[in-house]
């Protein structure tokens, strides 16, 4: 679970991409974490090479629909045997939608600073539920405490300061 609520209201008025624009994204979140996630935790983190070979061949990511406005999260994670499943709600999915260029890649250098926010929100959401995958026995706070570490390291201060904020909001105390 990435652990941040959002407001339904506030992005409830962004339009809704059609098929092929959702695969379109679903492609540019499975580039993110191939180019940029999976090489944090094989580089940085020193993470076994067969656990991430593992992770990578069974990880799907998905829009999830939320017509009721029951889930206030902005991702879950579902396992079942070796499948994982990022769940990205599709209301955060949509809002990816409508900001991240078709090829981020292609426009490097040429991000507008809202291109460039989403793009680093998004990497960081990816990061924070692949540690979950390639570490099960870690509890919500200690990937929490590692997300506030990642934000020391690539991320501002702003960010930092929100997940101490989040920190004690999900575990008081
Ligand atoms: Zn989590």
């Amino acid at each position: 679970m990435f652990p941040m609520k959002f407001d339904h209201k506030v992005l409830e008025t962004l339009p809704v991409p059609d098929t092929e624009r959702i695969q379109e994204v679903l492609q540019i979140l499975r580039t993110i974490t191939m180019g940029r996630v999976i090489p944090y935790f094989r580089k940085k983190k020193g993470t076994d090479p067969s656990v991430i070979a593992r992770v990578v061949e069974h990880l799907f990511i998905k829009r999830l629909e939320d017509a009721e406005n029951h889930i206030h999260t902005v991702s879950l994670l579902s396992r079942e045997d070796k499948t994982w499943i990022i769940h990205i709600h599709e209301r955060i999915f949509d809002y990816l939608a409508f900001v991240i260029p078709s090829d981020p890649e292609s426009r490097l250098g040429g991000h507008t600073g809202e291109e460039k926010k989403v793009l680093a929100f998004t990497e960081f959401l990816l990061r924070h539920e692949i540690e979950h995958m390639l570490y099960p026995k870690r509890s919500e706070r200690e990937v929490i405490r590692s997300d506030v570490k990642h934000a020391e390291e690539i991320l501002n201060k702003y960010l930092k300061r929100w997940l101490i904020t989040v920190e004690g909001a999900v575990h008081p105390g």
